[in-house]
């Protein structure tokens, strides 16, 4: 009967994600540094308040865009921190970021036209890309840059089929930021070349040593063709919920909220309340928790730097550092499952993230600084072992 599923599904690989959190289940007194999610539980002030609204009524399906006044709080958040005037027909609430990242590829992408990626680069990308007959265009980013893409190497994968180019900053495995002069060329390319941008900035609000966040959009011309996707999941450890957000121009938006009607009919009404909650909590929260993780960044970064055979450039953001161990083994599937067996911490192979995450591991920082102090002397064990 398995031939009866869909090839586009059957090939999908499992991923390292996932092949590593099943093997840690068979281990007691495992650390994972493997899941790319907040420690920390939503603030019990958001779950209140959704809470209240449920038993107010708020249970019933909202407007595919969004409930009213999530989509109201959203112009709001959004006009005080980019300084614009945005309407409300320019945003589409999603189920979790995902949710603006399907909704896109559905409403733009015709069979074999090209995505260009920079890898490594969160996996299920692709799975959006391909299931509606777009083609994933992977452009190699190099550790020696802090796997900053280059505009150079963007250029060159440029094709008459080209439709879309992705980014993510802050980003998912690297924890790199793109610099705002790249920014610049990449957007000048995007420009000339007449390219649709989608911009995940779902780790926006995770960054540290006081920078503010970038977006592309801001560049010229670039307001007319590119679609940033957000999401509370990270910034306000609201994963389960499953909200998040997309904005950019009304002939993109319309059409996505149309495919958004049709997919899910609307984001999770109760969640949406929770959002509403999230938004008018302020900035207190997000700093708090951005705080602990640049704390954790700073203590995982000095110690990976005194570990023989392994480079390590400090991330500017996210939860996720992405050393190098290629001196130790160029096999990141074999390290991780060997450090598994023998000392119980579960890292993800760089690889399963693209080929030029090859060599390295994503370490996820979401466990607290306890646990992580005892992490990195099982990981220091290990490289001694085994040097
Ligand atoms: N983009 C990136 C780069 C991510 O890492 C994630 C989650 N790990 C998402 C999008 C999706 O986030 P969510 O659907 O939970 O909002």
């Amino acid at each position: 009967m398995e031939s009866k599923i869909a090839n586009v599904v059957r090939k999908i690989p499992l991923s390292g994600i996932r092949v590593m959190l099943q093997k840690a289940a068979e281990y007691d007194n495992c650390i994972s540094l493997g899941i790319g999610e907040p420690d920390f539980d939503t603030p019990k002030e958001i779950c209140n308040q959704a809470l209240k609204d449920a038993l107010n009524g708020a249970t019933h399906y909202t407007q595919s865009q969004g409930d009213p006044e999530l989509v109201k709080e959203i112009q709001r958040y959004l006009n005080e921190r980019l300084s614009e005037d945005f309407s409300p027909q320019q945003i589409v609430v999603t189920t979790g970021g995902v949710g603006g990242l399907t909704s896109f590829f559905r409403a733009v992408l015709e069979p074999g036209d090209e995505v260009l990626i920079p890898e490594p680069y969160f996996p299920p990308y692709r799975n959006h890309i391909e299931w509606v007959g777009g083609k994933v265009i992977e452009v190699r980013t190099h550790f020696k840059d802090d796997f900053v893409p280059s505009p150079e190497d963007i250029e060159e994968a440029i094709t008459p089929s080209t439709k879309v180019l992705l980014l993510n900053s802050p980003h998912n495995p690297t924890g790199a930021v793109i610099p705002s002069a790249i920014l610049d060329k990449i957007a000048k390319i995007a420009v000339e070349r007449d390219l649709l941008v989608l911009s995940d900035e779902v780790y926006e609000r995770l960054l540290f040593d006081g920078q503010t966040h970038e977006s592309i959009r801001t560049r010229p011309g670039m307001n007319e063709r590119t679609v940033v996707v957000h999401s509370f999941s990270k910034s306000f450890a609201m994963t389960g919920w499953r909200i998040g957000y997309a904005f950019g121009p009304e002939w993109v938006i319309g059409p996505m909220t149309k495919v958004v009607s049709s997919y899910t009919s609307c984001a999770p009404s109760v969640s949406q309340r929770a959002a509403v909650a999230a938004l008018r909590l302020g900035s207190e929260i997000i700093d708090s928790m951005t705080e602990e993780f640049c704390a954790r960044r700073d203590q995982v970064f000095e110690d990976l730097k005194q570990l023989p055979g392994v480079k390590v450039f400090k991330p500017a953001g996210t939860f996720y550092l992405f050393p190098n161990i290629n001196k130790i083994t160029g096999d990141s599937l074999k390290f991780a499952l060997d450090l598994l067996e023998k000392q119980q911490v579960v890292v993800v192979p760089g690889d399963t993230f693209g080929p030029s995450g090859k060599g390295c591991v994503r370490i996820a920082l979401t466990v607290n600084r306890e646990l992580l102090t005892e992490a990195m002397k099982r990981i220091r064990a290990f490289i001694k072992d085994i040097s």
